[in-house]
């Protein structure tokens, strides 16, 4: 669940100073309403009740994506000043954090560290676009009787391929998973993410591709 704290903002217009909400852990499996606005570039926004002024008034957050591998801490911009002070509180934060992640059996991956939302947002707009060839690969695998596995986002990530990887035999190794591939592109060969693809499995020398994601 996402979870809110209250903050004192002050409106740069009015000098009104008022409690305001502010997301403080956000869950981007869990609330695509908030995932929208870290995207649109609107979530730091607020509105002052005395004046009814809109101004940007950024907290910290954690913004957690267990599906899709992310434990991003996002500080304010003007935190960046005084970088080595706060990523060095992030880290301890996140060590707390981490103790309460083994407790509930979270799986626990490498947080990363941003100042403003404005590379979380960049993350996640690249994302949807992965997200969205994924789904075109995925509808063709299954026209072709295709399965489909996940890879592990941030490999994905790094090497610009999609969420998954089609596959022709009965588990996703590297044979099946080339005829697969082959058979799409052959296909349509117009989908970039699904090309990379291809090349990553031509150039794979492994019959077991270590980036299959084995809890999917
Ligand atoms: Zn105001």
């Amino acid at each position: 669940m996402s979870i809110k704290g209250v903050f004192k903002a002050e409106c740069p217009s009015c000098k009104e100073r008022f409690d305001a909400d502010f997301w403080t852990v956000i869950r981007g499996d869990h609330d695509q309403n908030l995932k929208e606005a870290i995207m649109s570039g609107e979530f730091d926004l607020i509105m002052c009740p005395a004046c009814s002024h809109v101004f940007s008034c950024e907290e910290t957050f954690i913004y957690i994506d267990p599906e899709r591998d992310l434990l991003v801490f996002v500080m304010p911009e003007s935190y960046r000043k005084e970088e080595e002070k706060w990523l060095e509180k992030m880290r301890q934060d996140y060590e707390v954090l981490r103790e309460s992640f083994v407790e509930e059996g979270v799986l626990v991956f490498e947080p990363q560290y941003y100042f403003g939302a404005a590379p979380l947002s960049d993350l996640l707009l690249r994302d949807r676009d992965i997200e969205e060839e994924t789904d075109v690969m995925i509808f063709m695998a299954g026209e072709r009787g295709f399965k489909h596995a996940k890879i592990q986002p941030s490999f994905a990530r790094r090497h610009d391929l999609p969420f998954s990887l089609p596959y022709a035999g009965t588990a996703p190794v590297r044979d099946s998973a080339l005829e697969a591939t082959r058979a799409i592109v052959a296909d349509n060969d117009a989908i970039a993410r699904v090309k990379n693809l291809l090349k990553t499995l031509e150039e794979s020398n492994t019959p077991d591709l270590p980036f299959v994601k084995n809890n999917a």
